[in-house]
């Protein structure tokens, strides 16, 4: 089943909450009301007790019963307050009764049967009080005993409650019937109020569905609301900052990669053609083989760097760090360097002093990362030049420096190098096998490794990249588990 909105189940709640409170609000006052409006007829009844109590107390004792129900006849029957009165000795012998008593009889109390009230000594006693139907018409009686130097009068006394009956059902008939319309009022208004506190979620859902991969520049609705929604707004385009840059980055390494790619193969594809163009002497094929091989080879590197990157970028290049000591490193690095240096007629010295040279590191990956350094030093280095490798330590780190005496990077080109496919001279880079890959990998191998990698460098005069690497104190006789 489809659950119900946000804003339907809010306005649910409210409305049961309302109508619960109507409820108990509506019942609360009913009973007050009842309660005072009895109140207010037992006083007049008790008043009227208390007349009859002062009437037969004033009858002298000696009276006679015919006396009394003499006097008590002229007293009451043509006065209002007597129209639902009966008087009576305890024995059940009847003193007076008024003509609507004598035709719809009330029943006698007898004592025991009604409980008179426990009195204080000092306070008189209130009377009990009842309520009847009695020919049609509602009463309530007020009950009395009245003790009269021993003789015991029973009083019994009502009055129509058809005032009260009639205001509290007037009553209920105005709750029950406001009620509804109070509870549709608050619906409504519980409604209207949901759907504008929840009216921004609409707006971001909108903009968020029309987000796609082409319009991904696009913003959620800037929200001042001060509250959650906002930090939900403000959470999903800082969110959506982050997707754009990653996609920024991963079509441009696409399409750059492409257009890398595109370079060789259209040069072997040229160079195939010309060379079949018409038949050539070995020498001519041999030579046009070897370009096509050469650029094969480059493509197979390119290949290779563009695939170390896309799998750093998929997080699925991970480096297997434990401690190696890099003087070592260094050394085999530098063995390998020397026969290059002798063919490009460039000077290659080194110094490699530290003391304490142990980093937790990936080894292959660590001597890539230098191996490119180098690379570019000689690269860029017209002979004669030189090109020095130093390592050194600094508090809690090494250092390791490739400094060249070669072109130079001008100022505003320094931080850019780093950037993938970023050539400081294009057509001369690329001369040297370059693709602009280089240092992006040389700089992802050293953040992995938590180090840092910079460059100095000034045009014409040469280039110095250190990279920082933390000391690890893990003796190197208990590597770390592969
Ligand atoms: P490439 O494969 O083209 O050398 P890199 O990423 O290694 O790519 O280097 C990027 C650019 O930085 C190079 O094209 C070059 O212009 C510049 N560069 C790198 N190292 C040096 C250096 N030692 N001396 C002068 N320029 C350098």
């Amino acid at each position: 089943m489809r659950k119900l909105s946000i804003g339907m189940r809010l306005t649910l709640w409210y409305l049961a909450i309302f109508a619960l409170a109507q409820l108990v609000f509506g019942a609360g006052m009913w009973l007050v009301l009842r309660h005072h409006l009895y109140d207010l007829v037992d006083d007049n009844l008790e008043r009227e007790v208390d007349d009859l109590n002062n009437l037969l107390h004033a009858q002298k004792t000696n009276k006679t019963l015919a006396g009394l129900r003499h006097e008590l006849t002229e007293e009451y029957a043509l006065e209002h307050s007597g129209d639902y009165l009966q008087v009576y000795l305890a024995d059940g012998e009847m003193i007076y009764q008024s003509p609507f008593l004598q035709a719809y009889p009330l029943h006698r109390w007898k004592p025991g049967t009604v409980t008179p009230a426990v009195v204080k000594p000092g306070h008189r006693r209130r009377p009990s009080y009842e309520d009847l139907r009695l020919g049609g018409k509602p009463l309530r009686f007020a009950t009395q005993d009245i003790d009269i130097e021993g003789t015991v009068y029973i009083v019994q006394t009502g009055l129509i409650t058809h005032d009260v009956l009639k205001t509290l059902s007037r009553f209920r008939l105005y709750l029950l019937m406001f009620a509804p319309m109070l509870l549709l009022v608050a619906a409504g208004g519980g409604y209207w109020l949901s759907r504008r506190a929840l009216s921004p979620v609409d707006a971001l859902v909108r903009t968020a569905r029309s987000i796609t991969g082409t319009t991904l520049s696009s913003r959620l609705e800037k929200l001042n609301t001060g509250d959650e929604l906002q930090r939900l707004s403000d959470t999903l385009n800082e969110m959506l900052d982050r997707i754009e840059l990653a996609f920024r980055r991963v079509t441009q390494f696409t399409a750059d990669a492409s257009h890398e790619l595109r370079t060789p193969i259209s040069l072997v594809r040229t160079e195939a053609e010309l060379a079949l163009r018409r038949s050539r002497g070995e020498s001519e094929y041999k030579e046009a083989l070897q370009h096509i091989l050469l650029e094969a080879e480059r493509t197979t590197s390119l290949i290779e760097e563009l695939l170390a990157l896309a799998r750093a970028d998929a997080g699925r290049e991970t480096l297997n760090l434990h401690p190696v000591d890099v003087r070592e490193i260094l050394r085999e690095v530098v063995e390998g360097w020397r026969r290059v240096a002798k063919i490009s007629n460039l000077q290659f010295s080194d110094s490699i002093e530290a003391r304490e040279s142990l980093v937790l590191a990936d080894e292959a990956a660590l001597r890539r990362a230098i191996d490119i350094l180098l690379d570019n030093a000689f690269k860029y280095t017209p002979s004669p030049g030189t090109v020095h490798l130093s390592l050194e330590q600094q508090n809690d780190k090494v250092v390791i420096t490739v400094r060249d005496t070669g072109v130079g990077i001008a100022a505003e080109e320094q931080g850019k190098v780093f950037e993938r496919f970023y050539r400081v001279d294009k057509a001369r880079s690329r001369d040297m096998g370059g693709a602009g890959l280089g240092l992006s990998i040389a700089q992802w191998i050293v953040q992995q490794h938590a180090g840092k990698i910079e460059v100095e460098s000034s045009l014409s005069k040469g280039s110095i990249f250190r990279v920082e690497l933390p000391l690890t104190t893990v003796a190197l006789q208990n590597p770390l588990p592969a």
